[in-house]
This record gives structure tokens, sequence and C-alpha cells, in this order.
């Protein structure tokens, strides 16, 4: 059985075969991630992106490689426009009108040789992983927070953990604040068994 009803979209083939700097806006991407994840009907809905049908949001596959250390960066998630400079926030919101019509809530941009190549799996852990950053801010009381206009407040929303094994081996889950985690671990996958350790990139944004 297919994990998604859909078929993914699959970066375009001629963004991979060349060797200049290219990023391409997707609007199918957005769909299927509607479709799939966020719509009330979609096929592996999650409640947690539920905010997310009120938000606008833009995708882009880039070629261009990312990460250091030994480690890939494969997807990132980024508020519409960075806090910068005037001109260069200027250049910036021309370079994303051009892309999308608008200035999107969210931005998502994913490798796109990543993309070509991984799992369905693997695809909608990253896709949902991006997602789960494109989130609401919420009051003293862990509430939702709302503009004015009636929309939710978004916001970057850092991971849930960020731990070393080591500290949770010596001192275990309680200790370092990842019984959560570790519980939502022992449950086992609710749609599938995948790996995409550390892939993404949003963590080292500033938080907006
Ligand atoms: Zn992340």
């Amino acid at each position: 059985m297919a994990l998604t009803q859909k078929r993914r979209p699959l970066p375009p083939i001629e963004l991979l075969e060349v060797d200049e700097i290219k990023f391409g806006p997707s609007v199918d991407l957005i769909h299927w991630a509607r479709d799939t994840f966020i719509a009330d009907d979609a096929s592996l809905r999650n409640d947690d992106h539920r905010h997310l049908n009120q938000a606008t949001i833009g995708a882009l596959w880039t070629n261009v490689p990312n990460g250091r250390a030994g480690r890939s960066v494969i997807g990132q998630a980024e508020r519409g426009l960075p806090p910068a400079g005037k001109w260069l926030r200027a250049r910036i919101e021309r370079q994303i009108l051009d892309w999308f019509g608008q200035v999107p809530d969210f931005i998502l941009t994913f490798d796109a040789h990543y993309a070509r190549q991984c799992s369905d799996a693997e695809f909608c852990a990253l896709v949902e992983h991006e997602l789960y950053h494109c989130g609401q801010e919420r009051d003293l009381f862990g509430q939702p927070k709302f503009r004015k206009s009636g929309l939710p407040a978004f916001s970057i929303r850092g991971h849930d953990v960020e731990e070393f094994v080591g500290v949770v081996r010596r001192y275990g889950a309680d200790a370092a604040s990842v019984r959560e985690l570790v519980d939502a671990a022992k449950a086992g996958p609710e749609i599938a068994n995948v790996s995409i350790a550390q892939a993404c990139g949003t963590c080292r944004l500033r938080v907006a």
C-alpha cells in the first residue's frame, strides 16, 4: 500500500543536472503537503498542524548543498522575510514576490538531490519535520495566540528536544527531560520507521 494517496512531488530533473545555483518554487509540494498532513480530510492528517490551514506557505527546491561538520542539511523552514537591512530585505522581498506572488507566512526549502532519491516515508518525515517548525505562538498559559486580524500568530518553533545521548545514558530520560520523546519512540511509529536524524537547518537560524 502506498504511504500517501497522492504521488509525492519530485524536484525537476533540470534543476539537478546543472552546476549553477538554482532555487525553484514548487506549488505542487505545498498542495501535496496540505492534502497529506494539514487539511481536514488529509490522508495522514496531523492535528498539530491545524493552524497551518490559515497560513500561506511557499516551498523551494534547491540544488545547493548545505551543511557543515559532516552533517548535511536537507530541509529548512523560515518566516517569509528575514530581519535584515532595508535594501537586503527589499531585494529578498522582490525575489520572493517573483517566486510566489506574495510573501508567504513560511518558506520551506528542500534539498532536491535528497528529495529525488529518498523513500516516501523519509520524504514525509522530512516535510512534517519542517511543518512542525511552522508554529503558532503561545501565551503564558500555553494557549495558542492570535493576531488582531483573527489569524494565528505564526512563528518559528524550535525542536522539542535537544540533548546529548551521553547525558541520557548517564542520567536517564527523566533527568534529561526527554521522557516524552522516549515514550513516543517506545510506542513505535504511527506512520513509518525512518531516519532523518538531525538533518534540518532551521534550528541554526535565528528564531523569529
Ligand atoms: Zn529542525
